[in-house]
């Protein structure tokens, strides 16, 4: 449950709380035409943070509600079915699936029915097949334009979106500069084929960029002071894709000092802000086609960093607002 907005970072227990005072009977629970779904795995993100806010400050997801389950995007299994063409055994995915172990959606309208490929894992599809897998996919092709022999710099390059587009840009031929909070991760960034990995918080972003770069492709998943070194190190018309700022999500997002925003204007950097759901109509069918394939061939490789149990989920949440996760963090709830 949210329990109460955090200050700095969301702290388990107190943030959040796992509580076990409500419960359904199975068998007998109505369900008015839904399903009843038994919650499998459920995917930890970056955004949630933003959620745990004053309900009456905006932002363009709506906040989680005091006092009641957090939710998220999760994979189920339907238990029991009044909903026409869902039946008990499907696989469903819900990008407002509820952190309990049994929910009973209001609205079908968005439930998912998945039909897994043999030897994925079903956690797979909130991760490098979910959404983290389709920002980034869809936002590289739709803003990157790289072009074999260019240079790309990923940050956050061994969490779930970076891990990906770090594949993607070695697809494309282009040299990776990537990097990463710890050492763990840079081994990890090297095996998923990035040039240039170092560990941002023991070694200098500004004289990396600058032994490597320029940069036609910043793919920022931070912000601040990173995103301020890549600018000071663009080259002329670098595609900035801005896809997230986690360095101010635990900080209300406290302004840096930026000394080389003016290099925007004078190498003429596009800047591509972006929330992946507007990309979906045009690239779902794509991505549905290529990533999933490319996944099961072991051509893109995925990392994945399982918590154990639903008591854990607050746990998990921190983890990956604090860097604790090595690829996409998900919270294992059952496991069938
Ligand atoms: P990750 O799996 O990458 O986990 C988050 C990572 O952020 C941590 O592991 C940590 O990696 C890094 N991090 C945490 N704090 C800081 C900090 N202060 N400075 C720098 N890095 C930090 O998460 P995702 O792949 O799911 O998300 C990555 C980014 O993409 C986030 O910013 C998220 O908001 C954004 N996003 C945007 C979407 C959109 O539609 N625009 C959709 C999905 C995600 P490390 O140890 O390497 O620092």
């Amino acid at each position: 449950l949210f329990k109460e907005v955090p200050k700095g970072y969301p702290e388990p227990g107190k943030t959040t709380v796992y509580d076990t005072s409500d419960t359904i009977d199975l068998d007998t629970v109505a369900l008015n035409g839904s399903i009843l779904i038994k919650v499998l795995y459920l995917s930890a993100d970056p955004y949630m943070r933003g959620k745990m806010r004053d309900p009456n400050t905006k932002s363009y997801s709506p906040p989680f509600t005091l006092g009641a389950p957090i939710d998220g995007f999760g994979i189920g299994k339907v238990v029991r079915s009044e909903k026409e063409g869902l039946k008990e055994g499907d696989i469903v995915s819900y990008h407002a699936m509820q952190w309990v172990e049994y929910m009973i959606p209001e609205d079908t309208s968005y439930i998912e029915k998945l039909d897994p490929l043999p030897g994925l894992s079903l956690s797979t599809y909130i991760g490098a097949i979910g959404m983290p897998g389709k920002t980034a996919y869809m936002a590289w092709k739709e803003y990157a334009k790289a072009k074999k022999g260019e240079t790309a710099f990923v940050s956050t390059a061994a969490g779930a979106v970076g891990a990906i587009v770090v594949q993607l840009a070695k697809l494309d031929g282009m040299k990776v500069i990537a990097s990463v909070g710890s050492d763990e991760k840079v081994q990890f960034a090297k095996e998923i084929g990035a040039d240039v990995v170092f560990n941002y918080k023991t070694t200098d972003t500004e004289e990396v960029l600058a032994k490597e770069g320029p940069i036609d492709v910043y793919w920022d998943n931070v912000g601040g002071s990173t995103l301020d070194a890549a600018l000071g190190n663009s080259a002329v018309l670098a595609r900035f894709i801005e896809c997230g700022m986690i360095s101010g999500y635990n900080s209300g997002g406290q302004p840096v000092s930026m000394k080389n925003l003016m290099k925007i204007v004078s190498n003429q950097i596009d800047m591509h802000g972006f929330i992946v759901s507007r990309l979906f109509s045009k690239y779902n069918k794509e991505f549905n086609e290529v990533i999933p394939k490319l996944i099961k061939e072991g051509k893109i490789k995925h990392n994945e960093d399982l918590t154990k149990g639903l008591e854990f989920g607050g746990e998990a949440l921190l983890d990956v607002q604090v860097g604790n996760n090595t690829g996409k963090k998900v919270v294992v709830v059952a496991e069938n």
